[in-house]
């Protein structure tokens, strides 16, 4: 037995061992164990359980690299000292590590030694998901997008058939599969499924101001359960079908959809991921809107009265740096645009991101935590709010609902769409 047990903790040893590179040695010697990223983590805020700050949720790796990289560590596994990270941990951490961070990127933002605390839980979700401890929901999830090539099991025909709805609903024909075009647009499951809408929104905005644009039949999925559930080769393998896809039709550049992580996981993971530079470029959808609004290709007509406000997602505003372009398009079709406290770089998360919508074991934390996004929208009492997040908005749909709050959530694509002057459109 006690034989079992040592051989487990080696392997959790040597499987986190791997994950220590220098950036993750470096911010673990720099920790001055201030405990500032707690009050940047909502998890802790809202629980005021000191289990859920953030540095303390990579323990099982900060044991390891002591251990194994420091003099005093190595010292004390060689006197017997040091308690090893045993498998029990492991399971202990799982729910600290996937249930109870989104990867948002906040408690980055406020270490006063700068520590990429988000940077460290994504190597701590690598450990973990080769040590055999992943959420069995984000495992079926990578399982399907992987063998289906969507998490939640979206095949072609089901994208078919939303787009002859589109179709038929805006009299517009949506591309498939044409070479050349500029722009080739991916969809996250949850856009096909649940906001086809989407797609209608960017067939009429494409068409307006005159640019060409295609999905792809091979590669339309963008969201990367690789990189949720923490396994580089399986998420290089997923942007790798993108890649094949963009090269095949010779586009010029690949649009991230309303979706948080496919953004992240595209644009600043994608060519480290697949170790080599992209021959196009990737945008999130509210950069080519915003770019087109620069140009004078997207003219609108009437605005929006009502108090609006804008949920910035957290891997497109904090961590991806689209902050500005959000609130341009905005003003395009509101004339009451409000912002929510902390908002930008420094927006609260829905509490959903990062795999925890995937994982229905999270569903009671995510609901409490969403206590923190309630007080942001209360501060300031909207009538709407939009954004540009498909799992943010079902998220918080979810959220108010729970919370007794009634607050319509839109769409920034769509609602772009819907104000389009199309009397403008003829003369682009
Ligand atoms: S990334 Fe976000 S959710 Fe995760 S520990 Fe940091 S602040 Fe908390
Ligand atoms: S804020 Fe930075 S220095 Fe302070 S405890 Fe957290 S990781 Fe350590």
């Amino acid at each position: 037995m006690s034989q079992t047990i040592s051989k487990l903790s080696e392997r959790a040893t040597q499987v986190f061992k791997q994950q220590i590179d220098a950036p993750t040695a470096a911010f673990f010697s720099s920790c001055v164990h201030c405990g500032m990223c707690a009050d940047a983590c909502l998890f802790y805020t809202e629980t005021g359980d000191p289990k859920y700050t953030p540095i303390h949720k990579l323990e099982p790796m900060r044991k390891v690299w002591q251990q194994e990289y420091t003099l005093s560590g190595k010292l004390a596994k060689l006197l017997g000292l040091a308690k090893p990270v045993t498998d029990e941990m492991l399971t202990e951490w799982e729910e600290l590590v996937y249930d109870s961070c989104t990867m948002c990127g906040r408690c980055s933002m406020v270490c006063p030694v700068g520590n990429d605390l988000t940077y460290m839980i994504r190597k701590m979700r690598e450990g973990m998901a080769a040590s055999g401890h992943a959420p069995p929901d984000l495992a079926g999830a990578t399982r399907r997008a992987v063998e289906i090539g969507s998490p939640m099991g979206v095949k072609l025909p089901a994208l078919q058939a939303q787009i002859r709805h589109v179709e038929e609903d805006t009299g517009l024909t949506v591309p498939v599969d044409v070479e050349g075009a500029e722009y080739l647009c991916m969809l996250s499951s949850m856009e096909i499924m649940n906001f086809p809408e989407y797609i209608g929104a960017i067939a009429r905005i494409f068409k307006h101001a005159g640019v060409s644009w295609t999905l792809s039949s091979e590669a339309f999925e963008a969201t990367n359960s690789g990189i949720q559930i923490g396994v580089s080769e399986i998420a290089a393998e997923l942007v790798q079908r993108i890649v094949d896809a963009a090269t095949k039709l010779k586009v010029k550049t690949v649009i991230s959809p309303e979706c948080g992580h496919a953004y992240t996981a595209l644009r600043w993971e994608g060519p480290n991921l697949v170790g080599k530079r992209f021959d196009f470029e990737v945008k999130h959808i509210l950069e080519v809107l915003d770019e087109l609004r620069v140009a004078g290709k997207i003219k609108t007509k009437g605005k929006i009265t009502e108090r609006l406000t804008y949920h910035d997602p957290c891997q497109i505003s904090r961590r991806g740096g689209v902050v500005d372009q959000p609130r341009n398009l905005i003003k395009e079709f509101s004339s009451n645009f409000v912002e929510m406290p902390d908002s930008g770089v420094m927006n609260w998360c829905c509490g959903a991101g990062g795999g925890v919508s995937s994982n229905e074991r999270a569903d009671e934390i995510r609901i409490k935590v969403f206590q923190r996004k309630k007080d942001q929208i209360d501060a300031i009492s909207p009538e709407a709010l939009v954004s540009a997040c498909s799992n943010c908005r079902i998220h918080i749909e979810d959220g108010l609902e729970e919370y007794h709050m009634e607050l319509p959530v839109l769409s920034l694509t769509e609602t772009l769409a819907e104000y389009l002057d199309d009397a403008a459109e003829a003369q682009t």
